[in-house]
Order: C-alpha cells, then structure tokens, then sequence
C-alpha cells in the first residue's frame, strides 16, 4: 500500500508541464519575481539599484551580464562562510564543484535546497514522459552512480560535485524510489571512496538481481561504456564471485565488502549462465539484454560531448533503446527530455520555465562580419544583445545564461544551443557545443561538434578493419610555424601506417570551415598532425581528474587541452606512440 501511494502521478506531472508550458512567458515573469523577491536584499543585488523592481525590463537594463570569473570572489566569500546575505538571502549551506574538465580546475557554484528541488521537478518530469513510453515495472535500476567526499570549505559548507549533493540529499532516495528507479547497489558502493571499487560492485549487484534490472543508468553515458567495457575484463572474476559467494579480494574497503556480504551468496547456477552467455557473444555485441532481459531502456545524457560513446553503447545494447537524460548544468537545470523516443543524436530539451529565468544570446545576429580587403574576417561588434525564453526564434544557435534560485544572475553558462522548435510557448532546444571549446589559431573557427565530425569521419577508416577510436582529444600547437591541429587518438588495437595515414588526411579535410580550409590552402596553418596514443592513456585522464577531486558522474573528457591544462596535455603528450602529417592540402 505503502509503495503505491509513494509512486508518480504521471498523467498529473504531463497536465502540470502542458498547463506551464502554455504560459511559458507569465511563468518566466513570475519566476523572475520570486527570484528578486527572494534574494533582493542579497548584496549583490543590493548594489544593482533594483531598488524593489523584479520586472525583467528592469532587471535586464540593472543586472549586468557575468560569467563565472565575475562571480568567484562572491562565491568565495560564500564559501569562507560570511555572514552576511551576499549572493541569496538565505544562507548557502553547499557548494558544488563543477566538473571543470573544460578549464582543468574545478570551480565553486552554490547549491541549496530550492536547487534540489528544482533537480528533482526536471527528473519528475522526464520520468512522466520517459514511462508513459516505456513503463517500467516494480524492478530495479542499475545505476553507475558514484559520489566523491564531500569536504567543508574554510567557512564550514559542505563541498561535492552537484551530482555528489544531489546524491547525498535525503530527497534523491525518496524520488528516485518514486520512479521505480531504485538502485540495485547499497550506499556503501555508491558512496564508497575508491571509484574502481565501487564499480566493480555495481557490476557485481547488476547480475545479482540481474532478472530484476528495469533501466541501466548514469548522469553521463561515458559511465555505461565504461563500465561495461570494464566488464569486458574482469566478466571472469565476476563470475567466480557469485559462484563461491566470495567477493574478490580486489575489494579492500571494510564498509563495501561488508554490505556486498550481505547480497553475495554462492550461486553456481547464475554463474554458469553468465558464463555461456559471455562465450557465446560476438565481440560483445548484445551484451547488455543479455545480461539483463527484463532491460527496458539505457538512460544517461547522451549529446554533446557524449555522442562519440553512442557508437559502442549501441553495441552493448542491440536494440534496447537508448533515451538521453535532461540538460542541466552544476549552476542550474534548463530543460527536459519529453520525447523519449527520439534517438539521442536528435534528442532535444524542453525549457522548464519556472525552475530559473533564461536568456539566450543569439550568436548571429552579436557577430558583425566585415571582410576586409585582404579577405580576413574581422569581428567589429560582439556585445551580446540577449532575448527571452518566449522570443528565441526556430534553426537559430544561442548561448545559454541563467538566472537561478541559487544565487546566480544573468551567468553566462557557456554552452550552445539551437532551436529546434516549441512545446506550446516553450522551447526545444538541441545541445549544440560548449563555446568556449574551440580550435583557432587564425581566422579558422573549429566547435567541438567539428571535431567530432570530423573524428566520426576519419574513423570510418579503422572501422573497415573492425577497430575503433576509445577516446581522442585535440590541442592546438602553436609552438610550431605556423601553427596547427594536432588530434589524439586512442585506438583499440594495432592499424596500419598507411591507414593512419589515410585517417590523418582525412581529418584535416574533414574540418570544412571556410577560415580552417582557405588557412590551409595558403599554409597560414600547418599540417594537422594525428597523434596515437596508447592504450589506457584516457584512463590515466580520468584518473587524473579523479585525483583532483572529480566525481566519475560528472566526468567529461576534455575534447580540446587548452594551456591552462598543462598536466593532461602532459599526460597526451607522454604517451604518444606515433604521429603522422597531413598532406591532404
Ligand atoms: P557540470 O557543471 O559538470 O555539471 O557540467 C555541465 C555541463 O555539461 C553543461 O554546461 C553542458 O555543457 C554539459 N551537459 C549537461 N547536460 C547535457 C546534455 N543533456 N547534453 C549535452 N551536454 C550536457
């Protein structure tokens, strides 16, 4: 009876969003409103001469635009524990640490309990659409969810990745048990402090109650690849563990091997079925509703930086299908996934537009191109002219900002997306790129969508021969005259020279950006260089931001290693095997 009460009124939660979405531009206003209400005596926007007005006019012509450098001495103040409101009114209690893999150190934004609450109605949301698609029944969820200490900063606020305090917040069991979504793994795992440890566990639990397992989940879809290419390795030791019921003594920690006793019992039968249901894949293709044939779906965000793992997760789930998870960010939640059923590479995100107030600045228009004499493109004006929710237009690209219930005013996230259309007043948006990641040595202009493409493009090479590209990054080297692309490539097994060849011509044909390809013409870039790495190399990447204090949930590989990421360039750059240039041009 209990569970029943306990879970989701789908059809309300639809009705609700459908109601909301209507009046997308009241609902911003509104939003708006308490926001200002709210944090009006903060300081900061005590100092914007608001003076009580929560209008957006007002608000817009006040509140200057900020990025996160803008804010850090604030959130700084915050974080050594003032006493005085300086962002919001009420006291921030945790900060979240962004994943930083973009700028190779984390960064502090606030959370608080208003930011859970606004985390949760994104997942209520999507779920409602997610089950009317494809219900889940009374089961459990394989979750590859892992959560970091949380530290005190020097004012006493506890300190965690967004997902590591979302996690730990006594709200998230409550909702994800509303969901059906339980996690099949105890806290210790999720919890514990080693990441190779936990996901060994999680593993281990998933073929447990492996006839249980509704949905197989992550915060990003990197996790699912790698978790199950690690299965891939260590499948054996799994299997002798459920058949002795004996965890491996690869396990160290006291408190996960205590609650993984209390599951493990020797079960010769299913490790038998594991078994020859391993042996019998080929190259694991399947793997996934193999193990799981009560899988309904594989859930995780899976656009933009997580596109080049579609490939393999597909392998391992043949056609179970995949769903991409909501668009969000450590400063803020922006939009839900309500078709489930699209593929990811089309999946776009609903704005929800009573969890914070959004503009969008449109990258077109702020861009006014002037060809000089010479034909170089020069940029005149880049002042940003930011429009509402309710006023992007349809094929357009925008940068995202966000004004939150956590203390964050007109910030400028970074990232960019498109419109692709309306939920009644509501935009879809597709996640375009981060803007900020972008190879340019002159008048050339590479996203990391045009690295991917052109990534996807060369890989087709290796494919013919049944390898694959794990990971890869890029840099730009300027130390060389003139500078050039230089890609990283980690590949699963040996190629060729003459292949590698072919593979690094291609990539440099394959950016198409008018600077990129006229600069190369003249030899104002050089060559791009292709550099292979070895096996293992990303891994030794992951480790290394995991030293730092990141969370594997949070973890992006970093697409472009700019100079402030010296350590992970040094990390590439050590472990090259072999290069090759260009003479596509
Ligand atoms: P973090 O601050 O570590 O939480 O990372 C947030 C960033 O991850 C966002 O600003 C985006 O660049 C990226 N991101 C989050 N959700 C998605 C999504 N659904 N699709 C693509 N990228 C996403």
């Amino acid at each position: 009876m209990l569970e029943k009460m306990e879970i989701l009124d789908v059809e309300k939660l639809i009705g609700d969003f459908e109601v909301m979405t209507k009046d997308a531009e009241n609902v911003q206003r509104q939003t708006l409103k308490m926001i200002l209400e709210e944090n009006g005596c903060a300081e900061y926007l005590q100092n914007m001469g608001l003076n009580g007005r929560t209008d957006p006019e007002s608000f817009k012509a006040c509140v200057p635009l900020v990025t996160h450098k803008d804010l850090e001495s604030y959130i700084q103040r915050v974080a050594d524990g003032a006493f005085s409101p300086i962002l919001t009114r009420k006291p921030i209690t945790t900060i979240s640490l962004s994943s930083g893999t973009t700028q190779g150190k984390p960064k502090f934004v606030p959370f608080n309990d208003e930011l859970m609450e606004t985390t949760l109605q994104i997942y209520r949301t999507s779920f409602a659409f997610r089950n009317r698609e494809f219900p889940i029944e009374n089961g459990k969820a394989l979750q590859f969810i892992y959560s970091s200490k949380q530290s005190k900063t020097k004012g006493g606020l506890f300190a965690g990745t967004a997902t590591t305090n979302v996690f730990r917040n006594s709200q998230f069991k409550k909702a994800m048990t509303a969901m059906q979504s339980e996690c099949c793994s105890p806290d210790e795992v999720i919890f514990g402090p080693d990441f190779h440890q936990s996901l060994y566990c999680h593993l281990l639990c998933g073929l447990i109650f492996h006839e249980e397992i509704q949905l197989i989940s992550s915060t990003f879809a990197h996790s699912i690849v790698l978790a199950f290419r690690t299965f891939e390795k260590v499948w054996e030791e799994l299997c002798d563990d459920i058949r002795e019921g004996v965890l491996t003594s690869r396990i160290t920690l006291p408190s996960v091997r205590s609650a993984m006793a209390k599951l493990l019992k020797p079960n010769p039968e299913l490790a038998d079925l594991i078994e020859n249901k391993c042996s019998r894949l080929s190259h694991w293709y399947g793997l996934i509703p193999e193990l799981f044939p009560n899988v309904k779906y594989i859930y995780g965000i899976m656009t933009g930086s997580m596109e080049p793992y579609l490939k393999k997760l597909r392998h391992y789930a043949a056609d179970v299908p995949l769903i991409s998870a909501d668009y969000g960010s450590s400063e803020g939640w922006i939009g839900a996934n309500i078709n489930p059923s699209l593929p990811p590479e089309s999946t776009t995100y609903a704005v929800l537009p009573n969890i914070g107030y959004f503009e969008f600045i449109p990258l077109k228009e702020n861009v006014e191109e002037h060809m000089q004499e010479n034909g170089n493109v020069s940029f005149l004006s880049t002042v940003p002219k930011p429009v509402g929710l309710t006023e992007v237009k349809v094929g357009e690209e925008y940068e995202v900002i966000i004004t939150s219930f956590a203390g964050l005013y007109r910030y400028r996230l970074g990232d960019v997306v498109k419109v692709m259309g309306f939920h009644n007043s509501t935009p879809e948006l597709k996640f375009v790129c981060r803007r900020n990641l972008m190879l340019t040595i002159n008048i050339d202009k590479n996203t990391e969508k045009d690295l991917q493409l052109a990534v996807e493009e060369a890989a087709k090479l290796i494919a013919e021969e049944k390898l694959e590209v794990i990971d890869f990054s890029s840099n730009v080297d300027v130390s060389t005259d003139p500078g050039h692309y230089v890609i990283f490539w980690e590949i699963s097994g040996e190629v060729s020279d003459e292949v590698l060849k072919e593979c690094c011509n291609c990539l440099d044909r394959s950016f198409v950006d008018a600077g990129y390809v006229s600069s190369r013409k003249v030899n104002a870039i050089g060559p791009l260089e292709l550099r292979v790495v070895w096996k293992g190399t990303f891994h030794k990447i992951l480790d290394h931001y995991l030293g730092l204090g990141a969370v594997i949930s949070q973890f992006k590989t970093p697409r472009c290693v700019g100079p402030t990421n010296n350590k992970v360039l040094q990390i590439l750059c050590d472990n090259v095997v072999k290069n090759y240039f260009s003479t596509a041009f």
